[in-house]
């Protein structure tokens, strides 16, 4: 295996990040290989689709509809998991959330969780504050449970561990074996199957995230292709779900949409294997089920987003196609965008939560080719997100060097004055319009605007101005 140690920490200096995934070709062939077939299947899928774009619309629809009232639809969530005998925990943030978890945990004496897959449980690091709480943790997707083993971060939304080979994941889970494991799909997957039953019989706690949650039946849905969502809401006897609160829909009549459109965006797959209704805890005469349910519904910055020009981005509902077909992602992967969510979403909403400034180059990770938008089951129109959120970036002060703030307010001006767009425009044909061309395009700018040609040519602006050319010859054109 390669050096994977970079895959472990943090990045937020996303260029730093990418030159060095691009310079990985380990990693360069898994991304080639996996993205071309992911992306097949998704535009497969909706081709074989007839109603698709029906569906997407809906499910969009419904989306923004319920955001309009987010607030009715949450207490009506809250006070039907009550009457089911959940009980509701309200976090601000994710340190509130994780000291939700806790609570309980210390209240059941529970020493061991396992954890179906959850993004949300990621983005506000629940494992690390069970682990600094002395809970044995233990996840059980196949693709996170690689990654614990490994000390990885996901670099995917719904494959985890799509950085890795089938030969790096026997390398890694050699580590816990007793005996070293062949590169055989089926082997790794058997032995991952017995380690994990082991830790299912002994859990205390379940620990899930939500898909979508029901308001009016107070219930929890959880979409999966490994069967091991329905194990981790079964088996231990308490089960606690944490959804951010933008998960909720009103009905359940509106679940068939998502339904419809989330298996096919994710996987390219008509249904996933798994779709479970989890409605409160085990009743009287149930025999199985959890004796406590808990759901934590996470604001930690939605409730700051839904109230500004950004809020289009709580539709995601987390397929992870628009990183499948994004032309950035494609090429460096998922840990290049520091955060917890990668792709074009990540570099929308980890701005968001973890703050613009510390993540200032991911509104730029994006060619805004669009592929992320028509990609997208709900039609989020990722370009234009990417876009507010570089205005956003170049109010905040600091963020644009002198020479940059000096540049844009002179265009500004002189856009606005016809005058001075003409001297313009008659100094940049006699200037940079005649100054090294070759076949029409730049090879380097000058000074400061020697970034524009590092890594291609830029076009050569005409040597005359459409204006003289007008004056002279074009009107007399037929
Ligand atoms: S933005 Fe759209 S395509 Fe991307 S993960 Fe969210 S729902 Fe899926």
């Amino acid at each position: 295996m390669s050096n994977l140690d970079y895959l472990k920490s943090e990045h937020h200096e996303f260029l730093d990040a990418a030159a060095e995934a691009m310079a990985d070709d380990r990693l360069q062939g898994i991304l080639g290989q996996l993205n071309d077939s992911f992306s097949q299947r998704n535009r497969d899928a909706w081709n074989a689709f007839p109603g698709s774009d029906q569906a997407r619309e809906q499910a969009r629809a419904i989306k923004d509809e319920t955001l309009a009232e987010l607030d009715k639809h949450l207490e009506t969530l809250e006070r039907s998991v009550m009457e089911g005998g959940g009980t509701v925990h309200w976090a601000a943030d994710g340190e509130e959330a994780c000291d939700a978890v806790l609570k309980i945990a210390r209240s059941a004496n529970a020493q061991r969780v396992v954890k179906s897959k959850s993004m949300t449980s990621e983005e506000i690091h629940l494992n690390q504050a069970l682990e600094t709480a002395g809970i044995e943790t233990v996840e059980t997707d196949l693709g996170e449970y690689i990654l614990q083993v490994a000390g990885h971060r996901p670099s995917h939304i719904v494959a985890p561990a799509v950085h890795l080979s089938a030969t790096d994941v026997a390398s890694v889970l050699s580590t816990v074996s007793e005996t070293p494991l062949a590169n055989n799909r089926k082997e790794l997957t058997a032995f991952a199957r017995r380690k994990l039953r082991q830790s299912f019989a002994a859990a205390d706690i379940g620990i899930t995230g939500v898909n979508f949650a029901i308001a009016e039946t107070g219930s929890i849905v959880l979409i999966s292709n490994e069967g091991n969502a329905r194990l981790t809401t079964s088996l231990p006897r308490i089960h606690i779900a944490i959804m951010g609160m933008e998960k909720v829909i009103p009905r359940l009549q509106d679940l068939p949409y998502f339904l419809k459109v989330l298996a096919r965006a994710a996987t390219g797959q008509k249904q996933s294997v798994y779709a479970s209704i989890v409605t409160g805890a085990r009743r009287a005469e149930e025999i199985d089920g959890p004796e406590e349910f808990h759901l934590i519904i996470l604001d930690n910055g939605r409730s700051r987003i839904l109230q500004g020009p950004l809020r289009e981005s709580l539709f995601c509902i987390r397929c992870g196609a628009c990183l499948n077909a994004c032309p950035i992602y494609r090429n460096v992967g998922g840990h290049a965008y520091g955060g917890v969510y990668a792709g074009p979403i990540g570099a929308v909403i980890t701005p968001l939560y973890d703050g613009l400034s510390e993540n200032h180059h991911l509104p730029h990770a994006s060619s805004l080719c669009g592929a992320c938008q028509a990609a997208c089951p709900v039609k989020i129109a990722i370009p234009d997100l990417l876009i507010k959120l570089r205005e956003q970036l170049h109010q905040e002060p600091g963020q644009l060097g002198f020479f940059e703030t000096a540049a844009y307010r002179f265009w500004a001006r002189a856009l606005r004055s016809p005058f001075a767009y003409r001297i313009g425009t008659w100094l940049a044909t006699r200037t940079l319009g005649r100054w090294k061309r070759r076949s029409g395009w730049l090879q380097r700018l000058p000074g400061k605007l020697h970034g524009w040609t590092q890594k291609r040519d830029f076009p050569a602006p005409a040597p005359n101005r459409f204006r003289d050319w007008w004056k002279h010859e074009g009107r007399n054109e037929p």
